[in-house]
């Protein structure tokens, strides 16, 4: 089958892998729409610590179910049942199940975490296999192109469950990207009496505003002019060091600073541990999922975000580059490929 491979940082192409049979409990699944992320940038770039090469990426996907492994009857008619036929989206992380983390209800924080287009092949492929256990059958009203947006719908909620937002609070949301941009539905819905967004492309920032935003900026100065004493919740969706600093003065006395964005593993930041002290700033950070999966999956089936609006771009596996090009120019907001068109 055809597929995106990444033979070493620095070096993807189009190429061919062998088509992929099932184990026990997995299941085969055609990807009908896969959108390509930061993560997937890190794993081309070399800079994520956990990717094993050569590796097909790809970890934001939907599709049908073509193949069944051994043992998959025992799921059938249960929540996660799964047939040949079956439109799923998938949760991409994997949890060993048996290390601390995994025992005490933090599975996101796996001592053993893999991932599904990280550690394992991925969805920038015609076909992938995936324990039956991930996948989630779809009402009929949802497109596997919308599907395609649960998995970072479901860290934005994962990332919501962590800030505890309260009603009336304001927010600000450094990066309009997918997930700024999912983040401020949420938190706009979440009752938020005035959510702002920062971001340097003004394309962007129109689009947030189309989407709901209050107020957009293009720095975090021009945020502070309007709202002096800063924001209750402060959201950095950019993982860029300088920014997170600059994020930091935008947090109100008793306010929270969450940390959203994937910052360089080896970057360091200076924050003022007595503005943390004496104005008790909360500090946060968000990793991946937690039982948010099933929740994301009902606000996209709800039309509490719209989709319409964040799937700007969808190309074939071929136009990889091209795609990559758009994701990396931060051109629209969601990318997808296609890799059966
Ligand atoms: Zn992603
Ligand atoms: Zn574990």
């Amino acid at each position: 089958m055809r597929a995106i491979i990444i033979d070493a940082p620095g070096n993807v192409r189009v190429g061919s892998v062998p088509d992929p049979t099932p184990h026990p409990d997995e299941v085969v699944i055609r990807v009908e729409a896969c959108g390509i992320c930061g993560t997937d940038l890190h794993l081309i770039d070399g800079d994520s610590p956990l990717a094993r090469y050569p590796l097909v990426p790809g970890h934001e996907f939907a599709g049908e179910v073509v193949a069944l492994g051994d043992n998959i009857a025992r799921y059938s008619g249960s929540e996660a049942g799964v047939k040949v036929g079956s439109r799923v989206a998938i949760e991409p992380n994997l949890y060993c199940g048996r290390c601390e983390s995994c025992r005490t209800g933090h599975e996101n924080l796996c001592f053993n975490y893999n991932a599904i287009g990280v550690t394992t092949n991925g969805a920038l492929a015609e076909y992938v296999t995936v324990p039956a256990s991930k996948a989630y059958v779809l009402p009929d009203t949802l497109s596997l192109r919308e599907a395609a947006l649960i998995e970072p719908l479901s860290c934005a909620v994962h990332g919501m469950h962590s800030l505890n937002l309260r009603s009336g609070d304001t927010a600000l949301i450094v990066g309009a990207g997918t997930m700024g941009m999912l983040l401020m539905q949420l938190i706009q819905r979440g009752g938020a009496s005035r959510v702002a967004m920062v971001d340097l492309n003004v394309q962007r920032l129109a689009r947030a505003e189309q989407l709901g935003a209050n107020r957009t900026y293009k720095n975090i100065r021009q945020a502070l002019a309007d709202e002096p004493r800063g924001f209750n919740c402060v959201i950095d969706a950019t993982g860029v060091p300088a920014v997170i600093e600059q994020a930091f003065m935008a947090v109100k006395r008793g306010g929270k600073f969450m940390m959203f964005g994937v910052a360089p593993s080896d970057a360091s930041v200076s924050l003022s541990p007595f503005r943390i002290y004496n104005e008790e700033i909360t500090v946060i950070g968000s990793m991946a999922v937690l039982f948010s999966f099933q929740a994301a999956l009902d606000l996209i089936t709800g039309g509490i975000i719209d989709t319409r609006a964040m799937l700007t771009s969808a190309l074939p596996l071929e136009d990889f580059q091209k795609a990559l090009s758009q994701v990396r120019k931060g051109e629209g907001v969601k990318t997808l490929i296609l890799p059966n068109a």
